[in-house]
């Protein structure tokens, strides 16, 4: 047997692992992750290296493969102990080890640290003027430019200097040798963060928030290692939880990482953390380079941050003694990574958290399925917050049967009871948000007059509208043609829908001239910075209706806001997506949150076609168990998950004939693999629901099981015949969900 082993920590020597002999004796004990020590090189120098896989056969020959020396003994890196985490991503999220690692570990690439050279005169301003004068008088042209350059500016940019003036590196060279100018190089500073000079005291907690931070607190001290959940409102006070327990762990002598999602990774929710614990804090996001990662990932590793704030990438910061990860807003999508390992940060967290002995803390005004069924089974600590008392009480909440509106022949996209709101909101100068739930897709085709939806009648799953007029299931490829007239009452008013945040804007500006409108959503938030501007003006009161995606639903706090209307509560019911349900939930309930946060109270007017919904009718009354109980339901009797587990196998090519003929192939391959009826359901293959990005074909072959440690087995397997019946143009990567 033969292992990968790579030797130190870059991204060549992950791609490319030297291949060792595993001697006898060994075979048992090593696996994916154990450290290692073998010879390396000419010499054959002892040194330690990490195993990334096993095969039985080497591609090179045998007599030129050494030996693994022998199994180091555990000691107390991070790196092992992040390789124990990343051997585990490979087997649960179905990656290979490589992918696992470069996921885990932060790589050591060849871009160089940001830094910036300032030029500097060496010596007094005669001495240059008159070097200026000699250059000049020489025709050294280049050197006149930086001397007059430097005595007009005092110091110069080295860059400027190469770029602008077209001095060459090797005169700067020359003149720093000489003493007539100094080069001073210091690391770039980066973030917005640095001018946070503030600081600010912990405010006393309430009783809700002082009894979970006890809780907590008690169990961190007598080193009780638990998970927990708390379930609360935006704006309860959840992240004040956060800080008081992270003062508590750094106190300890231990670390924390504080996941937020990218959206919410404001300029405001950023400073509270730095307001509070100083320069102790790094942050991370993903406009950083690769080079600004490791730059971060190293602070923490050298003790220069005991807290690490960031999206789901800042959960791998390599903490040498990690007390406590947190999730906040555990439910949002932007968790799970859509590239292998297509990991889910909750779930890794409780892995790495269970490893390091740490504790994962979650919070969320609607928690997902997934960790609401782990806290009712005991697996997390449930706590619920209740707002704060004298916080702003509970808008009143009315639903608007949109159907009803047709019959009175309103056709525009605002209802009778909206219209009403936004005139009264308008005279009374108080702010109104209108909210587009875009996160579905305008393909789903649904009945104006009864609000059916045209589903997969195998998977209960909105079908998707193509142009050639054929709806198509994304799960299992069942296909019809769109029918003419709906299903269930016959009326031929059916069709997509086709609203947009743009359109709203332009109907507001029609019916309420007076009114200031801003809007929001991904087009208009594309320049940097644009988003905080964006949400400042209407904070100022500088507009009276803000309208906009789901983006808007997140973050602020607009005391003035007393009207929030949900224009089409339904769309994001018709994604194709098992899940749509739960979004759709979450959406209303994070929207109808925002109303009436300051001392006046609000008004919700939820429209919809649909509204019987469960989805719907449970987030209007702030019902999240009734919600729960129906969806999980629905889950379990279809084997979705939380209930089940569904492997995706999406394969991809930009030669779509190929992909199809890969995918037949491949799916023929699976069925043979897992070919127990009772236990697994393989389904597809079918075209993902966004067929074609960039030129490129996607299609999706689904199993779906109860049993997740069925599933995962025959995953190696599943590889090599994957790696033997496909295409090499196809790409075939393998995701949990
Ligand atoms: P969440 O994270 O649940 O949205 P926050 O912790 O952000 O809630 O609290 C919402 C607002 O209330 C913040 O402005 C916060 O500063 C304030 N706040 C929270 N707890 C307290 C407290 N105990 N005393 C005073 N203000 C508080
Ligand atoms: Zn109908
Ligand atoms: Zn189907």
């Amino acid at each position: 047997m033969y292992a990968d082993v790579i030797v130190n920590l870059s991204v060549k020597s992950i791609d490319r692992p030297y291949t060792y002999r595993i001697p006898t004796g060994l075979e048992d004990k090593i696996v994916p992750g154990t450290p290692v020590t073998v010879p390396f090189g000419k010499g054959g120098r002892v040194i330690k290296g990490f195993v990334t896989g096993i095969r039985l056969k080497a591609s090179i020959s045998d007599d030129r493969i050494k030996d693994i020396l022998d199994i180091c003994e555990k000691s107390n890196e991070i790196e092992e102990k992040m390789l124990v985490l990343a051997a585990w991503m490979k087997d649960e999220f179905g990656s290979t080890m490589n992918e696992a690692i470069k996921c885990c570990l932060p790589v050591k690439d060849k871009i160089a640290n940001k830094t910036v050279s300032t030029i500097t005169a060496g010596v007094s301003k005669e001495v240059l003027e008159a070097a200026l004068g000699e250059a000049v008088a020489k025709k050294r042209t280049a050197r006149a430019r930086l001397y007059e350059a430097l005595l007009r500016k005092g110091e110069l940019d080295r860059t400027y200097a190469l770029k602008e003036l077209k001095i060459t590196a090797a005169a700067l060279r020359d003149e720093e040798e000489k003493g007539f100018i100094r080069i001073s190089t210091v690391d770039e500073i980066r973030g917005p963060y640095k001018d946070i000079t503030e600081r600010d005291v912990a405010p006393v907690l309430t009783p809700g928030q002082q009894e979970i931070t006890d809780s907590i607190k008690a169990d961190l001290r007598r080193g009780l290692r638990r998970d927990y959940l708390i379930f609360g409102e935006t704006g309860s006070g959840k992240t004040e939880i956060y800080m008081n327990i992270i003062g508590e762990c750094i106190k300890a002598g231990k670390q924390a990482i504080m996941l937020i999602p990218e959206i919410s990774l404001t300029y405001q929710t950023v400073s509270r953390f730095i307001k509070r614990f100083g320069d102790r804090v790094s942050i991370m996001n993903s406009r950083l380079s690769q080079g600004e990662r490791y730059d971060q990932y190293m602070r923490a590793k050298n003790g220069q941050a005991d807290i690490m704030i960031g999206p789901r990438s800042a959960l791998f910061a390599p903490f040498e003694n990690l007390g406590l990860i947190i999730i906040d807003e555990e439910h949002e999508t932007s968790y799970k990574s859509e590239s292998s390992p297509a990991y889910h940060a909750r779930e890794v967290a409780l892995k790495r958290a269970l490893i390091e002995g740490a504790s994962v803390i979650m919070g969320s005004a609607t928690p997902s399925l997934e960790s609401y069924t782990m806290a009712k089974a005991g697996r997390l600590v449930l706590f619920k917050l209740v707002g704060r008392t004298g916080n702003a009480v509970h808008p009143d909440v009315y639903l608007v049967d949109m159907r009803e509106e047709l019959k009175k022949k309103n056709r525009t996209m605002f209802s009778y009871a909206l219209r009403e709101q936004i005139n009264d909101r308008l005279n009374r100068k108080e702010q109104i948000m209108l909210f587009l739930n875009r996160r579905g897709y305008s393909t789903a085709v649904s009945c104006r007059e009864c609000g059916t939806v045209i589903k997969c009648p195998h998977c209960d799953i909105s079908m998707t509208l193509h142009k050639d007029n054929r709806m198509i299931c994304h799960y299992c490829g069942y296909n019809i043609e769109k029918p003419k007239a709906c299903p269930k009452c016959g009326s031929h008013f059916i069709g997509t829908f086709g609203v947009g945040t743009q359109k709203i804007e332009d109907e507001l500006k029609k019916v309420w001239p007076q009114a200031r409108v801003l809007r929001m959503d991904s087009d208009s938030v594309r320049r940097k910075g644009s988003m905080d501007d964006c949400l400042k003006a209407f904070e100022r009161g500088e507009a009276d209706i803000l309208v906009g995606t789901q983006m808007i639903v997140k973050g602020h706090d607009f005391p003035n806001v007393t009207l929030v209307g949900i224009l089409l509560a339904d769309l994001s019911l018709y994604s194709p997506d098992l899940r749509s349900g739960e979004r759709t939930f979450e959406l209303i309930a994070q929207a109808a949150g925002r109303a009436g946060r300051g001392s006046k109270k609000g008004v919700v007017v939820i429209q919809t076609y649909d509204p019987k919904n469960y989805a719907i009718v449970s987030a209007a009354k702030r019902d999240y168990e009734g919600f729960f109980e129906e969806e999980m339901a629905y889950r379990i009797s279809m084997g979705y998950p939380p209930a089940g587990i569904m492997l995706a196998i999406a394969l991809s090519s930009g030669d779509e004939e190929v992909l199809a003929v890969s995918a037949e192939k491949l799916a023929d391959e699976v069925r043979r693999l897992y070919n127990d009826r009772s236990r697994f359901k393989v389904i597809g293959p079918a075209k993902e629901s966004i067929y074609k990005i960039k030129d490129i074909f996607h299609m999706v072959i689904y199993v779906k099981t109860y049993d997740g440690k069925g599933l995962r087995m025959p995953l190696d397997e599943l590889r090599q015949r994957a790696a033997a019946s496909v295409g090499e143009e196809v790409r075939v990567d393998y995701s949990f969900g």
